[in-house]
């Protein structure tokens, strides 16, 4: 089982290594691969910490990985508008699931949509809500690796996170539960909301 993701945002903000360094600790490095880099891109390009954490990555499209000998049939997107849902099944037909390297909007812009149009490859929808990329993908091994069904998932929908007595911020998708009850986010992830929401109070004290 490979995950892909198909880097579509411009460089690597600190939101998308968060995410990344998150995945690479879940599903191994030698299970994950950033794909559709720009062709200038060398490994000084590379942030640090997620080439510590051994990342592989190429400025080849997903269709064209492992010496572009992979059948489409055996790939599948993983696509908030496809007609049908991930089942534990699937891991019989695919051996690629492929993730819109895309940082979450609200409204959601569909912007899987261009790998949709794309590549023409088979789509899965995991349920009706906007998940984070790393969500997607945690999900995604739950149904295929783990063979739990989608409906035995327990999931946070728009969790509140407050980051004083005062205020809180909505984030505007789905999460799965954790252990502790609160939602599953990348190691780092809470401190950073919390960060740029202060910092924008602050700009507006300005
Ligand atoms: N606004 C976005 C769009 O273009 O669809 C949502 C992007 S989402 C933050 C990043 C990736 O996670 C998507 O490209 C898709 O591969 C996966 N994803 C997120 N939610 C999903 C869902 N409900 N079903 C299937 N895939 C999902």
């Amino acid at each position: 089982m490979k995950y892909v993701i198909e880097h579509m945002e411009e460089g690597f903000s600190e939101w998308v290594i968060l995410e990344y360094s998150q995945i690479i600790r879940e599903v191994g490095k030698e299970n994950l691969i950033l794909t559709s880099l720009p062709p200038s891109t060398t490994e000084k390009d590379i942030p640090s910490r997620l080439s510590d954490l051994g990342l592989q990555w190429t400025t080849k499209e997903c269709v064209d990985i492992d010496g572009g000998n992979i059948e489409k049939s055996k790939i599948c997107l993983l696509d908030p508008a496809a007609e049908v849902d991930l089942v534990p099944e699937d891991n019989n037909s695919f051996d690629y699931f492929v993730f819109g390297g895309i940082l979450g909007s609200h409204p959601r812009i569909d912007r899987t949509g261009i790998l949709r149009r794309k590549y023409g490859l088979a789509g899965r929808r995991l349920g009706s809500l906007q998940m984070t990329t790393d969500t997607a993908i945690r999900t995604t091994q739950k149904i295929v690796k783990d063979q739990v069904k989608f409906e035995n998932i327990e999931f946070l929908d728009y969790p509140e996170i407050r980051y004083n007595k005062y205020e809180a911020t909505e984030m505007p998708f789905r999460y799965i539960v954790g252990e502790d009850g609160t939602p599953i986010l990348p190691e780092g992830m809470l401190e950073l909301i919390k960060h740029d929401a202060e910092q924008s109070i602050d700009d507006l004290l300005i």
